[in-house]
């Protein structure tokens, strides 16, 4: 029997394990050179002035809307076709959440929708605080048309970037924050790059960014100049605010930055899996995610987190799951929208809002893609789709 295929996989080579060992071996286990230096060469790298690392993005997600002052009485944006960690961490918040439906072409949130939403929103006097858009699957949305929105209805931005890091929107690295207050990234196994657990917070904003840090380890602050008492002793530290501790250790950042040194080799392969997917699809009935609202020259590209096939049926998909499943390549779909999970639906989430995203979820599914996905496994995963379908 082949060994299996999963949808994704994290790489780790010999130098991620050597810089590893660096840091067990150092003074530092947490807070050291290697979390600041991490945190440093994102932001030069996505082209942000600034960037926090912390312990994952769904803590990065819950630090960002409460540095916006998201809380009770304030109501937030989001895709449905996301992972649950984007919304959770608002109603974690107290605030209120509204899904809205996606495109079925880009599988991103739709602005045509949006536009709509908000039109209305405006005259019942329920304009969103802050709107989440997900660049599902590394495909960045259409972030100047909603900027756009935002300067019309006054909405914060915040970007969950999860799947996005290598990605480029509109010529820039995705993580620049040209159309956004902050930008959330996520280094989960599965995502671009990981660091076992791990997200970052990127942002322009020195102001967010004090607050984001301070955030991130229980509302205190050691820099003397943002002090409310002024008789402050040398050791003294003052927390002005409630949080929690969603520190990253030393040892999870020296691997992020080991891991970051492939990334553009990473994603040239993601890209090049991606092309050949496409044009071993081209004749079959299956639709893929297209960037056409945005733009489809080289100054828009997706980083390829996931790689999505649409089918024709939610009967087709389930034959197709089993069949690559007997053939030992597992497939996986992302996602359900949120507001189905047993949870929302307690909270008495309307079951019919987002039509596009219940017909997008009952026909998709996602395909191995990931950097050490190799020539012979793209073949068996290529050959056994096409088997599928002549058969
Ligand atoms: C993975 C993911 C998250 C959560 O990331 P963690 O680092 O696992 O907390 C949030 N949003 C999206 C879209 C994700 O894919």
């Amino acid at each position: 029997m082949n060994p299996i295929i999963p949808y994704g996989k994290q790489f780790i080579s010999d130098s991620d394990i050597e810089a590893v060992v660096k840091v067990l071996k150092s003074d530092f286990l947490t807070q050291g050179p290697e979390n600041t230096e991490f945190a440093s060469k994102l932001a030069s790298k996505c082209e942000a002035a600034f960037a926090t690392v912390v312990s994952n993005a769904t803590a990065a997600l819950y630090i960002a809307y409460k540095a916006l002052g998201v809380g009770p009485g304030d109501i937030l944006w989001t895709s449905p076709n996301t992972f649950v960690a984007t919304s959770n961490a608002a109603l974690l918040l107290g605030a209120k959440v509204k899904f809205i439906d996606i495109d079925i072409n880009t599988f991103n949130m739709s602005i045509d929708r949006l536009e709509e939403e908000l039109k209305q929103a405006e005259i019942y006097g329920a304009l969103p605080k802050v709107i989440v858009p997900v660049h599902f699957a590394g495909q960045s949305c259409d972030m100047k048309a909603l900027w756009h929105l935002s300067e019309q209805y006054g909405f914060r931005i915040v970007e969950d970037a999860s799947h996005a890091l290598g990605g480029k929107y509109n010529s820039k690295p995705v993580g620049n924050c040209e159309y956004s207050d902050i930008c959330v990234f996520s280094f989960h196994p599965v995502k671009i790059i990981t660091t076992g657990e791990g997200g970052a917070l990127l942002t322009n904003s020195a102001e967010l960014k004090n607050r984001i840090d301070m955030l991130t380890t229980h509302g205190i602050t050691r820099d003397f100049s943002l002090f409310e008492r002024n008789d402050a002793e040398p050791w003294f530290y003052e927390q002005q605010f409630l949080s929690l501790n969603f520190r990253l250790t030393d040892i999870q950042s020296s691997l992020g930055n080991s891991q970051l040194k492939t990334l553009e080799k990473n994603i040239a392969r993601r890209r090049e899996i991606a092309a050949n997917y496409k044009s071993a699809f081209k004749k079959l009935n299956i639709k893929t995610q297209s960037n056409e609202n945005i733009s489809s020259d080289e100054s828009t590209y997706s980083s390829w987190h996931l790689y999505v096939i649409l089918l024709s049926s939610s009967q087709e998909r389930l034959a197709l799951y089993k069949f690559l499943r007997e053939n030992n390549i597992y497939t996986n779909v992302h996602y359900p929208p949120v507001f189905t999970q047993p949870y929302y639906k307690q909270l008495q989430f309307d079951q019919s809002i987002c039509p596009i995203s219940q017909d997008y979820h009952s026909r998709c599914l996602s395909i191995p893609m990931f950097y050490g996905l190799s020539e012979d496994e793209q073949h068996k995963v290529i050959d056994a789709i096409n088997k599928f379908f002549i058969l």
